[in-house]
């Protein structure tokens, strides 16, 4: 049993607190490797945003647990060494699908977990998530759960239909599981094609698909019913079209690519949602970076040549969603 506390992590509750009330979302980003890693750490130090390292089920597999947990100790030291005195970076389980993988990040340093039993029926979702709650809790671990199912494929997390969150059921949830968050559905999804052509609207001018709106109705609807109580947006990237044409131009096949307009993000950070996740974008950011150093200097076969300028397109990506987008920037001086 390791304590998050002694590798220098912390848990999301203060975080979000201060998040709700004043009107901006944390970023949770998600990671696989060490560039990518390096590029949120030195975005969040550069701009002193409290940040949340992401880790899916499916980048428990592909890194190792263990060594993600090392690399999320690692980075607490790197931020300081980058001068960031008190870092505030949350370690957390990304789409948690039962009490024994949750258990076991819990039991291994991360500070938060997600159970995500939104897939099953209404009182089974309660029974799993208030048995992760029981448990994270006697080591001051915090919890997200879900209700409403979104859309898309993203690692091993796939749903062909999304529905939206149903109000009139929040309270009850979050009284009887006591999660300390609750990631809704309203209309986000997870990936790069978060919908399909005959969803949206095209652009006249450049032929770009243009998705439907998030339905802040019902948004609104669950923080009246919640007052204060932190929400999360997962599948929240807003797939920036100049990747996608870089990558599509340097031998990719993305076509119609699309995500979630930032415009619309910036006005759900105002509001009781205080952790936005982000993970196709830097994932489009690194691709786009890689393959335009393939396409443009063939004969390069050194990988820090072209994981070095995936790192510092995905850092710009980082600062321009903490500064422009979420409004993280300076709330963890
Ligand atoms: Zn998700």
């Amino acid at each position: 049993m390791v304590s998050y506390k002694e590798l220098g992590l912390v848990n999301t509750r203060e975080m979000f607190k201060k998040a709700v009330a004043g009107g901006y979302a944390i970023p949770a980003f998600n990671f696989n490797n060490m560039e990518q890693l390096q590029a949120i750490i030195q975005a969040s130090a550069e701009t002193k945003s409290p940040v949340i390292l992401q880790v899916s089920k499916g980048a428990r597999n592909y890194a190792n647990q263990t060594l993600l947990r090392y690399m999320a100790e690692g980075a607490v030291e790197y931020a300081k060494e980058l001068g960031w005195e008190h870092p505030q970076i949350v370690l957390h389980l990304d789409h948690g699908d039962s009490f024994e993988l949750c258990k076991s990040c819990v039991d291994m340093g991360f500070s938060s977990v997600m159970i995500d039993a939104s897939a099953l029926p209404y009182e089974e979702n309660i029974a799993l998530t208030k048995k992760v709650v029981d448990y994270a809790h006697q080591y001051d671990v915090t919890v997200e759960a879900e209700l409403g199912v979104l859309a898309g494929v993203e690692d091993e997390v796939s749903a062909e239909e999304s529905h939206y969150t149903r109000p009139e059921e929040v309270i009850d949830f979050a009284t009887r599981t006591g999660c300390d968050s609750l990631a809704i559905s309203i209309g986000t999804s997870h990936g790069a094609y978060k919908f399909k052509p005959e969803q949206c609207t095209r652009d006249p001018k450049t032929g770009r698909l243009v998705p439907p709106p998030l339905a802040f109705d019902v948004l609104h609807e669950v923080e009246k019913k919640l007052p204060g109580f932190p929400i999360v947006l997962h599948g929240s990237s807003s797939v920036p079209q100049e990747y996608v044409d870089i990558i599509n131009a340097h031998g990719g096949k993305l076509p119609d690519a699309v995500g979630i307009p930032e415009e619309q993000l910036r006005e759900a950070a105002k509001s009781a949602v205080c952790k936005i996740n982000i993970d196709s974008d830097s994932r489009l950011a690194m691709t786009a970076a890689v393959r335009k150093v393939f396409d443009e200097k063939p004969g390069e076969f050194d990988p820090r040549k072209y994981l070095g300028p995936a790192r510092d397109e995905m850092k710009k990506l980082y600062m321009h969603k903490i500064i422009n987008v979420l409004g993280s920037d300076g709330k963890a001086e």
